[in-house]
């Protein structure tokens, strides 16, 4: 017997169309990459959204074409957001980060009809549009008085495109199952794989962004994401942001502490996400400035791991709740998160900062298992540690066009290429990117948990491990760091200073010192370049 409720499409023009009908006046704050600052409210901004769908009409995008952007967060960003997953097209967000030859690959591999560019892309795009393929139009996201001289095929201007329409649009219903957006992993190993969200899948993860556990947003919130809207949809905060009324501030290009500061202060944040490196940065700001987080009360940190020193200070000195997250653009990200469960609230503030080191615990709707390389799932004792694998409406079934063949395993868990244990309390633990591990003597080193000990070293910037060849382990590991300016560390003092953090026989058996660590198109520290680049080093006594 089925129900006999009303079956009612979970699309994302749902998100906007609620925010214009129920929270008109609430503010989009937004950074201009042409310099300035832009407000505006839902109400306005919805009608923006319907005219740039109209406009994507007439430049004859269609059901299921895939729209490009390159840009910064912003309100036009957002507005092509909904303009065009609103209409039945697909927004493919570009990573900006990504190297050209990617870029060329991947526009291509979507056969992106439309290019949305910020003005600062525009030389990035003129480099290589000679090798895209599909593009019929450029569309430089300024207004006509702004627009740049371009050797761009008949680029035009979004001001004017938008601003020629009449809003008199009405939001189409089609299956939730529609494809929705496109985003491609930054590709590691191989070429880089799109990720195609649906609609069902964005409005559920919203849904489950907004729980009272997740991301801390509600209507009265005032939220910036300083993610960026190309790294896995801005963990959904703008989706959540329209979904709930919360006032969101989008910071453009700027990343400086000053200017994110700035913001914080002035339009009264409550609530932000980022990934550390942001957070280390504005972490030093305050410390050298004195000055305090105003009405910031709760920090998202994920994308890769949060140091405790830094978790701490935040929460000790600030007055800001971390909460750690993990996920991944396959799983749309939001996986797991570091709320405090009912379980945890006794212990001690020691033993709670241990377990908001760990990744978090599953959020309704992501199952999570540890499991041995045959499928078994291994025990959740916080030391066991195994593949990570993950299932739910918002993981990915398969990449598009069907790239690395069939991705999920028996019982449809998809295989994170994360290593991690899970405690009792449910919390998930990652001790390393399965590739990353370093395999000593049968036994595995956390990469991860090393570069954390090292990190917390005053004089240590920067930290990542990589395992290298040893003919009686197999592989050790080597330390390389970074070091503040002006200072210096000793393999015996680091040594020294990570006796007591880690196990005797993790204790790296060299340590190299550089001035900058390879960094991937997402942030985080490119582990395969760094191999590469110590690929003929052998360790003195080996
Ligand atoms: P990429 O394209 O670089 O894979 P993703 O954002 O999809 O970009 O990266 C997902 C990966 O980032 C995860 O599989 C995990 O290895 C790492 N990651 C994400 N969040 C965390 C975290 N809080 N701590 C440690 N690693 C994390």
């Amino acid at each position: 017997m089925l129900g006999q409720m009303q079956d009612w499409p979970l699309l994302v023009s749902k998100f906007i169309e609620h925010a214009a009908i129920n929270h008109p006046k609430r503010e989009i704050v937004s950074m201009l990459p042409e310099g300035g600052q832009f407000r505006y409210t839902y109400a306005e901004h919805e009608v923006r959204a319907k005219k740039c769908a109209q406009a994507l009409q007439k430049l004859g995008v269609k059901f299921g074409d895939r729209v490009a952007t390159l840009a910064w967060n912003s309100h036009r960003h957002m507005e092509i957001w909904f303009g065009a997953s609103g209409m039945g097209a697909v927004t493919h967000t570009v990573n900006p980060r990504l190297f050209p030859e990617q870029l060329v690959y991947i526009m291509n591999h979507a056969e992106d009809k439309v290019l949305m560019l910020d003005i600062t892309f525009v030389p990035l795009i003129e480099a290589i549009a000679g090798h895209l393929t599909s593009i019929e139009h450029y569309v430089i996201m300024v207004g006509k008085d702004k627009m740049p001289e371009t050797s761009l095929k008949g680029a035009l201007s979004y001001e004017e495109l938008v601003e020629a329409e009449d809003g008199n649009y009405s939001w189409p219903e089609f299956d939730e199952n529609t494809a929705c957006g496109l985003c491609y992993t930054s590709g590691t190993t191989g070429n880089p794989k799109g990720v195609l969200y649906s609609h069902r899948s964005n409005f559920l993860h919203t849904l489950l962004a907004l729980a009272g556990d997740t991301l801390g947003i509600t209507s009265t919130s005032v939220i910036l994401p300083v993610v960026p809207m190309f790294h896995a949809n801005a963990w959904g905060i703008p989706f959540a942001a329209a979904g709930s009324g919360a006032k969101l501030v989008l910071n453009g290009p700027h990343h400086d502490p000053d200017t994110l500061h700035n913001l914080i202060v002035e339009e009264g944040i409550t609530v932000t996400a980022a990934v550390p490196t942001v957070w280390l940065g504005m972490l030093k700001y305050l410390q050298a400035t004195g000055k305090d987080m105003a009405k910031l009360t709760t920090v998202t940190i994920g994308g890769s791991a949060a140091p405790r020193s830094m978790i701490e200070a935040f929460q000790r000195d600030y007055g800001v709740r971390v909460n750690h997250a993990w996920g991944m653009t396959e799983t749309s990200p939001l996986g797991s998160l570091g709320s405090e469960n009912a379980a945890i609230q006794s212990l001690s503030e020691e033993e709670k900062l241990d377990i908001q080191c760990k990744q978090g615990r599953s959020v309704l709707g992501v199952e999570m298992s540890i499991q041995d390389d045959k499928g078994n799932a291994l025990p959740r004792d916080g030391k066991t540690s195994g593949r990570l694998m993950v299932r739910g409406p918002w993981v990915v079934e398969s990449y598009f066009r069907g790239e690395a063949g069939n991705l999920l395993e028996e019982g449809n868990w998809f295989d994170t290429g994360d290593v991690a244990c899970i405690d009792e309390y449910g919390y998930m633990q990652i001790t390393d990117r399965a590739k990353d591990v370093i395999k000593s003597g049968g036994e595995w080193i956390s990469s991860i948990d090393l570069e954390n000990a090292a990190v917390a070293h005053p004089k240590v910037a920067e930290a990542a491990v990589i395992g290298i060849f040893h003919p009686k382990w197999d592989e050790r590991p080597l330390l390389v760091v970074v070091m503040e300016e002006g200072q210096c560390v000793t393999h015996e003092e680091m040594n020294a200073f990570l006796a007591d953090k880690v196990a005797k026989w993790w204790l790296p058996d060299d340590l190299a010192v550089v001035t900058e660590l390879p960094h991937t198109a997402t942030g985080k520290i490119s582990k395969k370049t760094l191999r590469e680049t110590f690929k003929d080093y052998s360790f003195p006594e080996a």
